[in-house]
């Protein structure tokens, strides 16, 4: 396979910044608070000047990139040198593990074989990217490497002294034969780490050893441009300066950047509409990365045939702008097929879908519109076909919106179906339908279940918990002591 020139780097460092935890207090309350700093001198006690590196396919688009910069950042804050590399890979290698992704998911993706080819593109790089890193490091560091397009790089790393984790975010509740080949392609290299964390329990592989194997649900950063509370003046004005909603004499479309800092929404969506948004137009908003897993056109077919008979709702449908997400060579082609889709629609039809595609330069920008479409919403929609958790549920749980989604996956983990949200048949549209046409015409409903959601992510998906279970597994690592079937946490930590 042709690797980028023998000079380049495979590995791009991406830039982490540091936050002080210290924000966390009022959140979670002194005492759970006083564990975490404890937690953390501990791990500063153990790390000391050593680096805990992380690797994944990209520092821009999805949830990976989305906790990375948050995670990381706190452990910088607090005193841990944490550091991320993204890889830098070629078309065909993204076209691989894309590949790897669908395929894990029970998805045929572009229905090319993992065959010898796959696999030498695979992991001639994957190889190279590994001794790149191996390189690197020294004796007392620890590595983290995320999803399968890092699991290659194991191999090289392996038997240096220095522990190696390998994070799944991705995985399947009944594993399809496509699937398992899929997981046959990776195990070789994945079984070589020295701990495997994967978000929950039934996405576990069978032939992975349990002393090995920890869980730890993803979290949301409750103060990140994408979370931060927005008052309903803000909300619309952010939306007035993406263009995705007419408001006449809006505000200042201000956030605050994770690093406390003014930013403002200059830059605009590009929208595929006939009439724009209005204030008073009930929204159902499904965000997400143009992926067939997400099921847009399943979305739109939905809405259209269930929910717009009985409402006058509006759908808007919003993703990255697709040139700017390196690891997803597919996200093109769905946003062409949704737009396809649009175009087929009978006109008074078209009224009532929003497709956006937001500017990606910017990523807090960004974070802050979806912040803002998502405040926007009356529901919340994430009607994914399959998921590893599925964060902008999470996120749209934080805002205390009424959720409809998919019954799979780590949605189940958030959404306790009829208190903090709906979970429908991914497949069927008309329950689909029916759920969505319920909380719209049923506003109080959706606000009580809005309350509980709210409560539900502040009890169990906010970045707290994650650091203690990190630091325990890290504990455990480096102390020999094994690894936890289950990083437990204490209830009430947050
Ligand atoms: N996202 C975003 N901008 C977009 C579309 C998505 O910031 O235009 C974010 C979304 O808010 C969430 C993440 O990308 O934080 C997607 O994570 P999720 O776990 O839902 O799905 P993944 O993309 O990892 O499959």
């Amino acid at each position: 396979m042709a690797l980028p020139d023998s000079a380049a780097s495979l590995l791009v460092p991406a830039p982490v910044g540091k936050l002080a935890i210290e924000r966390f207090e009022p959140l979670i309350g002194e005492q759970a608070y006083r564990r975490l700093q404890d937690r953390f001198a501990r791990a500063r006690e153990l790390l000391g000047d050593h680096v805990m590196w992380h690797v994944n396919s990209t520092a821009r688009g999805g949830g990976v990139a989305e906790m990375l910069h948050s995670l990381l950042a706190y452990g910088r804050g607090a005193g841990l040198d944490e550091r991320w590399l993204a890889i830098a890979g070629t078309a065909p290698f993204f076209a691989v593990t894309k590949r790897l992704h669908n395929n894990l998911h029970g998805a045929p993706g572009d229905g090319l074989p993992l065959d010898a080819e796959a696999r030498e593109v695979y992991e001639s790089f994957t190889r190279a990217a590994g001794e790149e890193l191996a390189a690197r490091l020294s004796p007392g560091d620890v590595v983290l490497l995320h999803d399968p397009q890092s699991a290659g790089m194991v191999p090289a790393l392996a038997g240096l002294g220095v522990p190696v984790v390998w994070r799944s975010h991705v995985g399947i509740d009944h594993a399809t034969p496509v699937a398992r080949r899929a997981w046959e392609f990776l195990r070789g290299y994945v079984r070589q780490a020295d701990a495997y964390v994967f978000s929950r329990r039934q996405h576990v592989w069978d032939d992975l050893a349990p002393a090995k194997t920890a869980l730890i649900a993803p979290s949301i950063d409750a103060f990140s441009a994408k979370n931060q509370d927005l008052p309903d003046d803000r909300v619309t004005a952010i939306l007035a300066a993406a263009g995705v909603q007419d408001t006449p004499s809006a505000g200042d479309p201000v956030f605050t950047r994770l690093d406390g800092s003014a930013g403002r929404v200059g830059r605009r969506a590009r929208m595929t509409e006939t009439r724009r948004l209005r204030p008073d137009d009930a929204v159902v908003l499904q965000v997400s990365r143009w992926d067939r897993l997400k099921d847009p056109l399943g979305v739109i077919d939905g809405f259209v045939r269930y929910v717009l008979p009985s409402t006058d709702a509006h759908l808007v449908l919003a993703g990255p702008s697709v040139e700017e997400v390196a690891d997803d060579p597919e996200g093109g082609d769905v946003l062409d097929e949704a737009m396809a889709c649009f175009a087929t629609l009978p006109s008074r039809v078209q009224e009532h879908v929003h497709l956006a595609t937001l500017p990606m330069a910017d990523l807090e920008e960004n974070a802050a519109i979806v912040n803002a479409l998502q405040r926007r919403a009356q529901v919340v929609v994430q009607k994914s076909i399959a998921e590893g958790f599925g964060l902008t549920v999470a996120e749209a749980m934080w805002k205390a919106r009424a959720v409809v989604a998919g019954r799979i996956g780590g949605i189940q983990d958030q959404i306790e179906n009829g208190r903090t949200g709906c979970l429908v048949d991914a497949l069927d549209p008309a329950a689909f339908g029916s759920a969505v046409t319920d909380l719209l015409t049923d506003p109080v409903r959706a606000a009580e279940l809005g309350e509980q959601a709210r409560l539900q992510v502040r009890r169990e998906f906010l970045g707290t918990r994650s650091f203690l279970q990190y630091i325990a597994l890290y504990e455990r690592l480096v102390t020999g002591r094994g690894v936890p079937a289950e990083v437990s946490f204490p209830p009430g930590y947050a």
